[in-house]
């Protein structure tokens, strides 16, 4: 699993790490969870440790990204 830069139709989700919304550039963790390009190292530190701990990515998973083609 790795941490993406969402393609600019992607775009929408909110930064997970950020307290103002600011709009989220990439995408880690199996969908659940967006950074800023500020805390792209807070999202690729939570996408190793996810990797680690579950190591696929769940249809439901699939299913929530899929909300927001
Ligand atoms: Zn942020």
């Amino acid at each position: 699993m790795t941490v993406r830069k969402l393609r600019k139709k992607q775009r929408g989700p909110w930064c997970s790490y950020c307290e103002d919304k600011t709009r989220a550039v990439y995408r880690g963790c199996g969908f659940t969870k967006f950074s800023c390009s500020d805390h792209l190292e807070k999202l690729q530190e939570a996408d190793l440790n996810m990797e680690r701990q579950e190591g696929h990515l769940s249809e439901a998973d699939y299913q929530t990204w899929a909300k927001w083609g």
